[in-house]
């Protein structure tokens, strides 16, 4: 036996396999342990793993939904983890379950920078109301997302009815994670006259709520004078099309001050737009849009994983650098060397 088999085996022993409708009914009977195989299950690259995924998966979209999706992110110290311990007991307070999903595309391990530090969100990750996942991070964001995604639905299956999804803010995520979730929280930092400079003003307009952390001590007229600097900006972005007029407010995730306000906007948030309709339809067009990311990131893949591409490509890449062939015919000619065997 070989160390990997020596190893496979020793898991087995420890994890006996479980059938799709074993994990079924331990997602529905909300067992942690099986919700988080499940959700490495979806995350894993095996094939054989990923057909019980989707099995799982779909039995599990008819008790999905039954949640408010929150989107939260921040550059890397704002304060993310320190909020979402606060926040996410207040929540819990009002008589949520919580599930949190950390997304880091900045660290290529797993249980990388996000959730790798033990003492975030010490009180949260040990409530019996809680769950807390980092999503995996290796690999392009275009494979990442749609698998937080996949999680969120089995949380959602679990009994798990307000779900925090957190990214850091430094890119690309932010739109995947707007794209999976309702509302979506921008947490800010007072800074002497760059208020507006942090973050990228696409990120500011997908905001329904900016919150400007660390309002506390010294730094709490600075924090004040920056909410109001929010507050007119926001006026010059295009309306909501939800109706949603987005807002500002401060908070300080070591005191508390602050975040029950914030929990108050999300409830009301989540009660208009229920009423008025605007969740339904707004995941009625995040699924339609996570069909066709799907499909291109699948397409893609497929494309560059294909062996009659690979042994093509250096020739025609050459070939187009050296402007023996445009780039449009170069991607013919590969596209055609895919149909051929797809
Ligand atoms: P993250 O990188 O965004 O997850 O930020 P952390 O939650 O790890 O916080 C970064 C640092 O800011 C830590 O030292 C926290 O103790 C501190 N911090 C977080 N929230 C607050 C706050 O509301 N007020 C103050 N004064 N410090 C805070």
């Amino acid at each position: 036996m070989s160390v990997s088999e020596v190893q496979s085996s020793f898991r087995m022993k420890r994890k006996p396999a479980l059938s799709p409708t074993e994990y079924v009914e331990g997602i529905l009977s909300g067992n942690r342990t099986v919700l988080s195989r499940a959700i490495t299950l979806v995350e894993s690259h095996r094939a054989e793993h990923q057909a019980i995924a989707e099995e799982v998966v779909g039995a599990c979209l008819k008790h999905s939904g039954k949640s408010i999706r929150i989107g939260i992110t921040g550059v890397p110290g704002v304060g993310k983890s320190t909020f979402i311990e606060a926040f996410g007991l207040s929540l819990i307070e009002a008589g949520r379950r919580v599930a949190v999903l950390a997304i880091d595309p900045t660290s290529e391990k797993s249980k990388g920078s996000i959730l790798g530090d033990k003492t975030r969100m010490e009180k949260l990750s040990t409530h019996e109301h809680a769950f807390i996942r980092p999503s995996p991070s290796s690999g392009s964001l275009g494979g990442i997302a749609p698998k937080t995604r996949e999680a969120i639905l089995l949380c959602e299956a679990a009994g798990y009815n307000a779900i925090i999804v957190e990214t850091v803010g430094v890119g690309q995520s932010e739109i995947a994670v707007h794209s999976m979730t309702d509302f979506f929280l921008l947490l800010m930092l007072a800074g002497a006259g760059d208020e507006l400079q942090g973050i990228k003003r696409g990120i500011m307009e997908m905001a329904d709520l900016i919150a400007i952390n660390k309002a506390d001590g010294a730094n709490l007229d600075k924090a004040k004078l920056a909410q109001q600097e929010f507050q007119q900006a926001l006026h010059l972005f295009p309306p909501n099309p939800s109706g949603w007029r987005p807002k500002t407010l401060t908070c300080s995730a070591i005191t508390g001050n602050g975040i029950l306000e914030i929990r108050e906007v999300i409830f009301q948030f989540e009660k208009t737009m229920s009423e008025n309709g605007w969740i339904s339809r707004k995941r009625e067009m995040q699924a339609s849009y996570w069909l066709r990311q799907t499909v291109e990131y699948e397409l893609l893949s497929r494309f560059y994983a294909s062996e009659q591409v690979k042994v093509k490509f250096n020739e025609v890449e050459r070939a187009v650098r050296n402007g023996e062939l445009s780039p449009f015919r170069a991607a013919k000619v590969l596209l055609n060397a895919f149909h051929q065997v797809s």
